[in-house]
């Protein structure tokens, strides 16, 4: 709108009025138009701002619905997962006892390890293995086949009874265990075959019980074996079909590998020291023959075969029985088999050799007699030593005996005055020749009497005598010297009614006169006593016992009283001539007329002798030597 020009219009003052109000209303118009404007153009902004609200209203609402849309699904993936947790934790308790069962497993195979480690003989692995066997696993009976290599062809065959079963029950499970061997490729197997028909096998668990009537129903075999190399097999048997568990049998598995283990090794070291024995006895220079408890040769060494000229292949114990007839090996092998008793033979002869023999019992680590062993020890140059030892002793006795005869004769005469008088220190001196050469003679009877019994050449001449009438004789002649002594010596007959016996009365004579003057010689001066007693034992034989009072023999002399110049300390002391042959030759006739000697003794206390003989006497002997008489 313009402004009027005011020099053409002069209006009045309302029209000015009125104009100054169009102006205020145009004002106002103008106002409002632009307040409608800014209205407008604030509408115009709110509508875009709920539009743009609304948008981000919608998306908000959208974003929610899928937020919800996921919480929904995780809800179910959680839903799920718990169910899964479920699920596993089953899986995880199943898993926890497999582990357990695992663990338990595990320490067992550690602890049978353990325990075989020390074991140093396969039955004694199989026990154990057994003891194992029996606490995881369920069945009847177990059978052990080992092919054993330190014996020639020997097994071990042993049944585990876990269950009492009767003897048909084994023989059946035998039997089925046979026919698997025979279709076994392994040659070793079809061998044990043969022996196993023959041994009945060790039984170990509870007893057999022939009351029982279950019988075999399932068989399980196990090789053990090691490098393709077979040792054995194990022969599980069970009373019904069911066998053992899909859990079992992995343990069932590592308990065989470590047995077989164990037994490879023990094998192993058993060969190594059988070959190291084996040579050991192969180069003995003494001649051996080892047994085994069947009484059957399972080692003859070279030496033995050198000495006989016998091969293993045609010689057997019964062979040797035959050729050694007379001195009862038989009986000495029994002895050794059964009562574990070692003997010796102090001389066989055979093939123009003399031996020096010993059977002995041969033991297993578990001190078990498992056979036994001959040793031959060759003595025939020692022997030929001793004959040229006797033959000299007996030649010089000889030749010394006659001079001592001629001093013994001419002092005897000189004595009696027959050469002239002699004076009174002539005769002491006199006195003393002749004591010493009857002491010589003595030692020189005796060495005869000693070189005659070695070389067997002395004759034995019984005649039927009165053996108490025979004893009073010699207490009559030793009592001189008792008497001497001061000494009392007394004769006891507690024999009813003996026969007369047949005997060589010089050698009997020799040894009840050898007893009775030892018996004064080592009894005190004056208050020795000596005791000469005979008495029947039964109606096949009598014993005559010496007692004295004397220094008693030392307990470390007792054991060689009875060799050859042997005397104790006690005794050279108190008497100092001696000669050590007395109580030898004495034991020599004794023994060889199917008698006895013996002693009781103690230091300072006294001693007892003792010899008993059969009724039946002494068996005549052809000679050409008697016994010298001092
Ligand atoms: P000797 O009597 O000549 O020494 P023997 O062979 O008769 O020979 O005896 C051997 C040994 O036995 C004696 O030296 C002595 O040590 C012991 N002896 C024998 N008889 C007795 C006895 N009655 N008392 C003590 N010791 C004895």
């Amino acid at each position: 709108m313009g402004d009027f020009p005011q020099n053409k219009f002069r209006e009045p003052t309302l029209l000015l009025r009125i104009r100054g109000l169009i102006k205020d209303k145009e004002a106002k118009i103008k106002e409002l138009e632009s307040a409608k404007k800014e209205l407008e153009s604030v509408k115009k902004g709110l509508e875009v701002k709920v539009v743009n609200k609304t948008k981000e209203l919608s998306k908000a609402l959208n974003s929610a619905q899928e937020d919800k849309k996921k919480l929904k699904k995780q809800r179910l993936a959680t839903l799920n997962i718990l169910d899964d947790v479920s699920d596993s934790k089953e899986e995880l308790e199943e898993l926890n006892k497999r582990l357990k069962a695992k663990g338990s497993e595990l320490s067992a195979l550690k602890a049978l390890s353990d325990d075989l480690t020390s074991v140093l003989d396969v039955e004694e692995v199989v026990v154990i293995a057994n003891s194992y066997f029996d606490k995881f696993i369920n069945f009847s009976t177990i059978n052990y086949l080992i092919v054993n290599p330190a014996q020639e062809s020997g097994i071990i065959h042993n049944t585990y009874c876990k269950k009492a079963v009767s003897e048909k029950y084994i023989r059946e499970s035998e039997k089925h265990l046979i026919n698997f061997l025979l279709m076994q490729k392994d040659e070793s197997f079809k061998a044990a075959v043969k022996i196993i028909k023959n041994i009945e096998p060790k039984y170990y668990g509870i007893g057999l019980d022939n009351t029982k009537k279950s019988k075999p129903a399932g068989y399980e075999y196990y090789y053990l074996s090691i490098n393709e190399k077979n040792l054995g097999v194990i022969q599980v048997v069970h009373t019904e079909k069911s066998q053992i568990g899909e859990d079992e049998l992995s343990l069932v598995r590592a308990i065989v590998t470590t047995l077989s283990l164990s037994i490879d090794r023990l094998q192993t070291v058993i060969l190594a020291q059988h070959s190291k024995t084996a040579s050991l006895v192969e180069s003995l220079t003494d001649g051996v023959i080892m047994f085994n408890d069947k009484e059957d040769i399972v080692l003859m060494n070279p030496a033995f075969s050198a000495y006989t000229g016998f091969s293993r292949e045609y010689f057997n114990m019964t062979d040797l029985y035959h050729l050694l007839n007379k001195h009862g090996i038989q009986k000495m092998v029994k002895k050794a088999l059964n009562k574990g008793e070692t003997s010796h033979i102090n001389e066989v002869v055979l093939v123009r050799h003399f031996y020096e023999m010993f059977i002995t019992p041969v033991r297993d680590n578990k001190n078990q007699i498992v056979g036994g062993a001959i040793i031959f020890h060759d003595i025939t140059f020692l022997k030929e030593i001793d004959r040229m030892k006797t033959e000299f002793v007996a030649v010089a006795s000889h030749q010394l005996r006659t001079p001592l005869t001629a001093i013994k004769l001419f002092t005897d005469m000189m004595l009696r005055g027959e050469t002239g008088k002699i004076n009174k220190e002539q005769k002491e001196y006199l006195e003393n020749v002749n004591e010493s050469t009857e002491r010589m003679v003595r030692l020189v009877n005796d060495l005869l009497n000693v070189t005659r019994i070695e070389s067997g050449r002395l004759r034995v001449e019984p005649q039927e005598i009165e053996i108490k009438n025979l004893l009073k004789n010699i207490i009559a002649e030793a009592k001189p010297l008792a008497l001497n002594r001061q000494q009392k010596i007394i004769f006891k007959d507690n024999s009813v009614s003996i026969p007369k016996v047949s005997l060589d009365q010089n050698l009997v004579r020799q040894v009840f006169h050898n007893l009775i003057i030892n018996a004064i010689r080592y009894s005190p001066k004056r208050t020795g006593k000596i005791s000469v007693v005979l008495s029947k034992d039964d109606k096949k034989t009598f014993t005559v016992a010496v007692h004295d009072n004397g220094i008693g023999i030392p307990k470390e002399a007792q054991k060689r009283i009875f060799e050859k110049f042997y005397r104790a300390d006690n005794a050279i002391k108190s008497i100092t001539e001696g000669t050590g042959l007395g109580l030898y030759v004495s034991k020599m006739i004794i023994e060889s007329s199917g008698g006895k000697i013996w002693f009781e003794s103690a230091k300072g206390k006294g001693t007892s002798f003792y010899v008993r003989m059969p009724i039946k006497g002494m068996e005549k002997k052809a000679g050409d030597r008697g016994l010298s008489i001092s």
